[in-house]
This record gives structure tokens, sequence and C-alpha cells, in this order.
């Protein structure tokens, strides 16, 4: 029988190094199984805890645990923040010199190391497997193991590679991890990596912590601007825009507002995406504004929010790049704005694409799952974990359309009408002017067309015009209206709108709001740093300093967790300290007296 309490020697672990009291979710089972030296599949979001599941059981069992991981900036993090809690963790990797890898063999054959980091590439490309081949390995942890997957968008050759791991230590147990669960990539992993019989650890996908709200895109930057000031002012956050240029104007843009932001894009020198990437994790509240380019193996665990300006590319990528925030499990935010061009730019490359006919049909399903997200009067996060093969019965009270709910209008009649003038005009005219056209604006464009003559020229008076654009964006989601496939910009008429124009039909749609002030403007960290915010920006002072000193990030010191606990439990002694999660025996001895003093000088007098 499993106790999900975890093993006596697990607990113990989790205590004494980490600081933490319980196991969240599966981690305990997960531990139990591969400090047995079963094989495991692990599949958990982003924030979900993958880590301690290799850490503790490569802690518990002999030998040195082997952790393949594909970026080597996330490696040296977890090695520092493995390091400060007293953990024996090195790793090798392309920026190490010849003397310090040699330190870390003869570490490795002293037994004298716990964790091994390591590039696929690395461990395959040299001799390494047969210099370990005689040391006691405790287990090999395969991390973003979705890597293997030539299907996904993170595909790694070496990956494919790793099958060697079994065949030449067959007794050592083999975790592989990953926050990617689309069932397609469940299986390669399962096929190339493990063998048949390794458990699977499947965990629901929702990230109960985020909260999704999506908007209608009127002036972009002053919407972002206005969002980061009345809910993350001075917090960390990732923007992500569609263009290279549009990262840099809005950086720009946001700094002299007085937003502090850095960009971020495959076209800038390398050097400088090392300085902006290195300043966002290791400074308090700077805001990135990316294209995609940027967040795989962002480890940062407080950005608190993630806005798009642009829609994704996917449903996938919108879960992938929102799931960048709040990895720490403190409150944060996904929030997106897209408009009618957004909407026909998406149709546009769904009519386009030149790919096989299966291809397409995937592609389709693709896009539609987007737009049904983005259109949604619902719960957000049904249509978002669908996409996971997840049923979430909605409601969840932390997404717009819960905290706000929208309401919808019989829009059958305009609709008619709207179509009806789109065809009346020759189906290839864009809104502007099929709008104007409905309003029966006497434009001269109108009449050298002769469109003042049509029987539809102004029969849309009754609405305004920012009413018409809703009505001919959701036309366009729902697929009742396509673009014109000559690529100019014109609207047409689908087999769909067929029932709809015979009346046989009826169609619901949002009514659109501008966006109101935030539903709420609650800060999304705890409510006591706005109690006290002096004994939090002192508590940050102190960290800063020791991360400074230590030459690491300051979440490497102790996460907002443990910052806002100090607040909240105040507490005075060594003792009361250690109680405290985050804080393991390690981190206890060195920060401990320094935290204590900064909280005693912040005693109200
Ligand atoms: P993942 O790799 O799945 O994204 P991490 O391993 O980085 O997640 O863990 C996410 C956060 O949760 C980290 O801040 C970690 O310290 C914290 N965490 C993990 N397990 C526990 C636990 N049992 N109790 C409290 N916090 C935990
Ligand atoms: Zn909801």
């Amino acid at each position: 029988m499993t106790d999900h309490r975890g093993s006596p020697a697990a607990r113990a672990c989790l205590q004494q190094v980490f600081g933490y009291s319980d196991f969240r979710g599966q981690q305990a089972e997960i531990i139990d199984c591969v400090t047995q030296g079963q094989d495991a599949l692990v599949l958990m979001p982003t924030g979900g805890g993958k880590s301690l599941c290799y850490q503790i059981p490569a802690l518990l069992r002999p030998g040195v645990g082997i952790v393949i991981s594909p970026l080597i900036a996330l490696m040296e993090d977890q090695v520092s923040a493995l390091r400060q809690q007293g953990v024996r963790a090195a790793a090798l990797n392309s920026t190490r010199s010849g003397a310090e890898r040699a330190a870390t063999l003869k570490a490795i054959h002293a037994g004298e190391l716990d964790l091994l980091y390591i590039a696929p590439e690395r461990l395959l490309g040299s001799d390494l497997l047969e210099q370990i081949a005689a040391t006691e390995i405790a287990l090999f942890a395969i991390d973003e193991a979705h890597c293997v997957s030539q299907w996904g968008h993170d595909f790694r050759p070496e990956y494919l590679q790793l099958g060697i791991l079994g065949q030449r230590f067959p007794q050592v147990p083999r975790i592989a991890l990953t926050a990617t669960a689309d069932h397609r990539t469940r299986e390669e992993i399962q096929q190339q990596l493990l063998p048949e019989n390794a458990q699977v650890f499947l965990a629901s996908f929702d990230r109960p912590n985020l909260r999704y709200e999506v908007g209608l895109k009127e002036k972009p930057r002053e919407q972002l601007l206005r969002f980061i000031q009345t809910r993350h002012a001075g917090e960390s956050g990732i923007v992500y825009c569609m263009s290279r240029r549009g990262t840099e104007q809005t950086a720009d843009w946001l700094n002299a507002r007085g937003i502090p932001a850095l960009a971020y894009h495959a076209g800038l020198e390398q050097e400088t995406r090392q300085t902006h990437q290195s300043r966002f994790l290791r400074e308090d509240g700077l805001v990135m504004v990316a294209t995609v380019a940027f967040g795989m193996g962002i480890d940062k665990p407080d950005v608190r929010f993630v806005a798009h300006l642009d829609l994704p590319k996917t449903l996938e990528s919108y879960y992938q790049e929102t799931g960048r925030a709040g990895r720490d499990g403190l409150p944060a935010e996904a929030w997106m704005i897209y408009g009618l061009q957004d909407i026909y730019r998406i149709r546009q490359l769904s009519h386009q694409s030149s790919a096989s006919e299966a291809h397409k049909r995937g592609e389709q399903g693709r896009l539609e799952a987007l737009l049904s997200f983005c259109e949604t009067s619902d719960c957000r996060r049904p249509a978002l974990l669908a996409h996971f093969g997840e049923k979430h019965p909605g409601g969840c009270g932390q997404c717009d359309n819960c905290l706000n709910p929208p309401r919808t209008w019989d829009a059958t009649d305009a609709a008619r009408r709207l179509l009806s003038c789109v065809y009346r005009t020759g189906q290839r005219f864009g809104a502007g002017h099929v709008i104007d056209v409905l309003l029966g604006s006497e434009g001269p464009r109108a009449k050298s067309l002769g469109h003042d003559q049509l029987s539809t020229f102004g029969i849309g008076r009754d609405h305004p015009r920012a009413t018409w654009q809703s009505i001919i964006r959701q036309l366009l989601a729902k697929g009742f209206l396509a673009p014109d496939p000559a690529g100019h910009g014109g609207l047409r008429l689908t087999d769909a709108c067929r029932p709809l124009l015979r009346g046989e039909i009826s169609v619901e749609l949002r009514e659109d709001l501008p966006q109101k002030a935030a539903p709420s403007t609650r800060k999304v960290t705890a409510t006591d740093v706005a109690v006290d915010p002096d004994t939090w920006a002192r508590l940050r002072a102190e960290r800063r300093r020791l991360a400074e000193a230590e030459g690491v990030p300051p979440y490497v010191i102790f996460h907002d967790t443990t910052l806002l606990a100090m607040l909240e439990q105040r507490p005075a002694s060594l003792a009361e300290f250690s109680q405290l999660p985050g804080v393991g025996q390690r981190k206890l001895e060195r920060y401990g007296e320094s935290f204590l003093k900064a909280l005693a000088d912040c005693e109200p007098a």
C-alpha cells in the first residue's frame, strides 16, 4: 500500500534539505517508485514540482544521480540552487574549463557528488559513459523529455540516442519528465526513452494560481501600460509580441513611461540576448518584451504576468508561454488582447497553408481551438484543458469570463444583414468598406462603385461601427465569413452561411464591452505585502544583497513564498525561522541570522 505522505526517509530529506513539510500532488508516489529502482514517466505542468521527483531519490539512493537537461542556463541555475541547499551538485557543459571538468570527474569517482547535470551531447559524444561505467549511478533523470519528439517544437536529435542508457545500464532507474502532455509526445517519450513497464504519473495540467484574461485590442500599448501599472507595478513579467521590431518599440515605449523593460528576439546579438536574459533573471521587477524565441527553460519562479499583444500560434503555445508565469505557486496572470485583424490573419493562414490535406486538417483543428478559446463566453479553463484531453467542469472563478460574465445577444438579424451586404458588394471588400455601406456613409468610394444604390446601403444604422466590427470578427471566428482568397483583405461568404441566410439557424454573439478597469485591483501577491510594504522592501533588499554577494539570482537565496511567510509569521528565533517553507538546514545556517536581523530592524517601535 502506498503512503501518500511518502516514506520516512523521503520526508526527512524534504524537510531537512528543501525545507518543505509536505509533498505535493503525486510527488511522494513518484519519489518512492524511483527510489525503489523503478522507471517512471512524469507529466506535470510547469511549477508542479518536478525537480524534487528526481532530486530526492538521487539523494536517497547510493551513487550519483545524472540529470540530462538540454539548457545550459537552466542547468547552472539548478546547480547553484542545489548547492545553496547543501546538495553536492555539479554541471558538465561547454562553459566549463578542462580543470573544472577533471575536478568533477574526480568527485564522481570518489563518490562525492549527489547530482550531475549534463547536456545530452556531452553525455553521448565523449567517453564519459565509459568513465563512469564503474561508478555507482543512482538514477538517470531525463528532463524536458518532450525534446525527443520530432513533431514538437523543441526537438533535439541527441535525445533520440538516449535509449542507449537502458541498454548499457539496465539496472539504473530512469525517470523522464516533461510539462508537455499531448498524447503523441507522451507515446514517443515512452517508446524512445523508457522501458515498457515504466509507471506513468499524469497530473492535471490546470494551473490554479493563474488567472486568465482575454480582451479586445483597442490601443494595445496603452492597455498594456494600464494593466502593468494597476496590477503589476514593480513586478517581473513577460510581454509576447509577434514581430522583432514590435518587441523593441514596445520596450522603448514602456521604458519612456517608467516601466523598466528589455527586448529579446532572435535577431539580437548573442551577447545582448544573454545580458538581457540574465538581467531578467537577476533583477527584480523587469519586464521582458520578447518574441517566442524567449522562454524555453526560463526557470524564474516569480514571473507575475505573461501578456500577449498578438495571438500566439496555437493554443498549445499559449499554454506553454503563459505557463512561465507563477512557477512559485503564488497568484499570477495571463493577459491577452486581440482584434479583428488577428482573427483575419489566422483565417488567412488556415486557407493559405500549402501542406498536405492531413496536415492541413490538423492545422485547421489547432486554429479552431485557439479561436474558440478566445471567443468563448464561458469559463476559459475547459477550453484550454480540453487540449490536454482533460475535462474541466468550468466555473473556475479565476478567469475573466467567470469574474465578469459577458452578456450575449441574438445577432441573427444583424448577421444576416451584414452577410447580405458582403454578398451584394461583390465579396471582395474588407470590413471598413462593408461597414461604410451598412452605415450608409456618403463617401466618394461608395458612390464611384455605385454601392450607394445597393439595397443594403444604410440598412445598419441601428448599430454603431464598433458593433459591426465585433460582429464581423465573431462571424470570421465562427467561420461564416472568410478572407477572400486573392489576399487583398476582402471578406467573402462561406457555405456555413446558407442555413443562416435561409433563417434556419440563429447566432448568439458576445457583447463586446470596452475593457473595463481591472475587475479587481488587488495586487496578486499576498495582502500582507500591502499591509507592510516597508518590511517587504527590506526583506527583498536583504535577499538582493546576499544574492549579489553569492553571484546568484535572488530567488536562489529564497523564493517569494519564503519571504511572504517571514512577513506573515514574523519568526523571532532560528527555531522559528526553520519552520518557514523553503528553509532547509543549510539555508537556516547561512541566512537565518541575516533575515532575523532584517525583521527585527523593522519591528514597529
Ligand atoms: P517544475 O520543474 O515542475 O516546473 P519545480 O520543481 O521548479 O517545478 O517546482 C516549482 C516550485 O514549487 C518551486 O518553487 C519549488 O520549490 C516548489 N515546490 C516543489 N515541491 C514543493 C513542496 N512539496 N512543497 C512546497 N513547495 C514545493
Ligand atoms: Zn473560469
